[in-house]
């Protein structure tokens, strides 16, 4: 498979669009990313590495970081996960109150931000540093250099987080949150502003493409585990695109609204992608487009 000529062709037929929708300006400092960024990387399972444009340049991966919670979750409570959260997409708006207080404080999934304020307090009743804990498992996995916050993020996150609190004192009242909710959602405001480029996060994504293996070899997550986390990716990983998603990329997929999207064959490669300007449903407009590409030049999904 000629990897870099695909990559080479995609960068090019997706120009019109990079630019195109919104960034995420609710964090401002999301705001201020220029609007002309367009990354790709794909990296095969035997670490292979093709890249094109902005692939080297860090950015804020938002919820692509939600992955790795809920694997690290999964290695310490094993399926005892999901007595306090659920796997089904949620059809409504990621940070939605309403969907919370009709089912009683039990978020739909693990990719929603009261999903993840619950992972994380899982996180945090095993480890009082949750989420170094989850940076250990992001250097473990990708290996190839260290991994930080953006602190400039975490502050706008803290700063402007009013709806982040209303969820965490929801699921408080409803008695899903064992720890204090200042303390989640510090860890919370945290995991969102980790900053990575392309090319990291391909690596650290390696195990959900190998069985579990990392991208040094080293076993972080068992294979029935991997089998779950990509599926939750699939059916929940892309906010409320899921369907459009599996119809036209067709792998499973995770998002942020800092305009990453992290998409795995199982099997064949990690591919990652990041363009800041998002469509409507807070997908990255660029890179749902040339993950589309991809899939159909290479003819590989999982599908
Ligand atoms: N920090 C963002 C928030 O809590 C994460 C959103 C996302 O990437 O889905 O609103």
């Amino acid at each position: 498979m000629d990897y870099a000529r695909i990559l080479r062709e995609i960068a090019e037929e997706v120009r019109p669009l990079v630019g195109q929708g919104r960034a995420a300006e609710y964090i401002p400092p999301l705001a201020r990313v220029p609007r002309d960024r367009f990354g790709m990387v794909v990296r095969t399972v035997d670490g292979e590495v093709f890249a094109v444009g902005d692939a080297g340049e860090r950015f804020s991966i938002q919820s692509i970081a939600k992955v790795f919670g809920l694997t690290l979750a999964m290695r310490l409570e094993g399926d005892a996960v999901w007595k306090r959260v659920g796997r089904e997409p949620s059809g409504s708006a990621f940070n939605s109150l309403v969907q919370l207080e009709v089912e009683h404080g039990i978020p739909r999934n693990p990719f929603i931000n009261a999903g993840a304020l619950v992972v994380l307090d899982l996180i945090l009743s095993h480890q009082p540093d949750g989420v170094d804990l989850v940076l250990d498992f992001v250097r473990h996995a990708g290996a190839e250099s260290p991994v930080g916050y953006d602190a400039a993020v975490a502050a706008a996150e803290r700063a402007t987080g009013h709806r982040n609190r209303a969820l965490a004192h929801f699921l408080k009242s409803f008695g899903n949150l064992g720890n204090d909710p200042d303390r989640v959602l510090d860890a919370y405001f945290l995991l969102c502003s980790i900053s990575m480029s392309c090319a990291e996060i391909a690596a650290a994504f390696q195990y959900l493409a190998t069985g579990g293996l990392s991208a040094t070899g080293e076993r972080v997550a068992t294979e029935r585990q991997v089998k779950r986390v990509n599926a939750v990716m699939l059916t929940c990983g892309v906010y409320d695109e899921a369907g459009d998603y599996a119809y036209r990329v067709g792998l499973p997929a995770k998002s942020g609204v800092g305009g990453g999207v992290v998409a795995v064959m199982p099997g064949r490669f990690v591919a990652t992608v990041w363009s800041p300007c998002l469509s409507e449903k807070g997908n990255s407009l660029a890179g749902t487009m040339a993950l589309e590409l991809l899939t159909t030049k290479t003819a590989l999904s999982i599908f």
